[in-house]
């Protein structure tokens, strides 16, 4: 538990806080581990959103790009693995934490590719309140030229990739990648492996369609699928449903409070995720915040 807890420390500090206001040796500090998932697949853990890979013949093929200021070091870590700056960028969602290296990829030349809502987002400004981030409206080289509404699929290194959009679950524009032929899926930030999700209801997002984007994930899972979640370790289809089941919980709790008439205050007091809490409150999001959240999306 204590390495999920750094890992969660790791990522909730620089979305409570401005990157810019980050200090230089901050980021310094920060390491790019990378996970074996499959043959030529990897996931890259560093500060942010976990990154997929696919290195291979065709070059390479990345899912997400976390912060600006980890560009460098991922691209140094992709290096190691005798990979090249990506040739495709998929962003799962607009997130500063999952697309905040846009632009240094973008520039080197790697085709950016997201659900069109990510495009949307990316080009005005956007805030999240709770963690008081801003995000000024992106230069055009941090865009996604690719863009698509349902789903769409690359083919490349020897696989056949299905990007799949998930409505309204973390955000309005989120996209799960599946190597179809690997067995392998990047779930985005729909599956936070061991702990309470945020949900940027702000940004269209809502439990019902977090546990939606479960079940499409699930569908196309077997015992030996690879889950790399938005945040925390690299995944199986049980832990996916561990997570399901959590929030479906979570939701009928609360929907049974707000049936009674409850107000958000009354609902957060009646603490509708008690025996929840030891098990998925103890990393990134307080209990008593994420109830706040799950309700905010609920009564929408
Ligand atoms: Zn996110």
């Amino acid at each position: 538990m204590k390495l999920l807890k750094n890992a969660l420390g790791a990522c909730l500090l620089p979305l409570a806080f401005a990157a810019s206001v980050q200090a230089n040796d901050h980021w310094d500090s920060v390491e790019v581990k990378a996970i074996p998932v499959s043959e030529g697949i990897y996931m890259l853990m560093g500060e942010g959103g976990n990154i997929g890979v696919s290195i291979g013949e065709d070059g390479t093929f990345a899912i997400d790009d976390q912060y600006a200021q980890m560009s460098a070091k991922i691209s140094a870590a992709i290096k190691e693995l005798s990979g090249d700056v990506p040739k495709f960028l998929v962003n799962t969602h607009w997130h500063g934490d999952h697309a905040g290296g846009n632009e240094n990829f973008g520039k080197q030349g790697a085709i950016i590719v997201a659900h069109e809502n990510v495009r949307d987002s990316l080009k005005v400004e956007k805030s999240i309140k709770l963690f008081n981030m801003h995000k000024p409206p992106s230069p055009k080289e941090a865009l996604p030229v690719v863009t698509f509404q349902r789903e769409m699929s690359l083919h490349l290194n020897g696989d056949d990739i299905r990007l799949v959009h998930v409505a309204n679950a973390h955000t309005d524009g989120d996209a799960i990648v599946h190597f179809t032929g690997a067995n392998v899926i990047h779930a985005g930030d729909t599956f936070f492996n061991g702990f309470y999700p945020f949900i940027d209801v702000d940004s269209g997002g809502g439990i019902a369609g977090m546990i939606a984007a479960c079940d499409v994930v699930l569908a196309l899972a077997n015992d030996n699928t690879k889950i790399m979640p938005g945040h925390g370790p690299l995944a199986n289809k049980a832990d996916l449903l561990a997570f399901r089941n959590m929030l479906a919980q979570a939701q009928a709790n609360i929907q049974a409070l707000i049936d009674g008439g409850k107000t958000e205050a009354e609902v957060v007091a009646a603490k509708p995720l008690a025996k929840l809490d030891k098990e998925w409150g103890d990393g990134f999001l307080p209990s008593d915040v994420w109830v706040k959240i799950v309700y905010s999306g609920m009564i929408k």
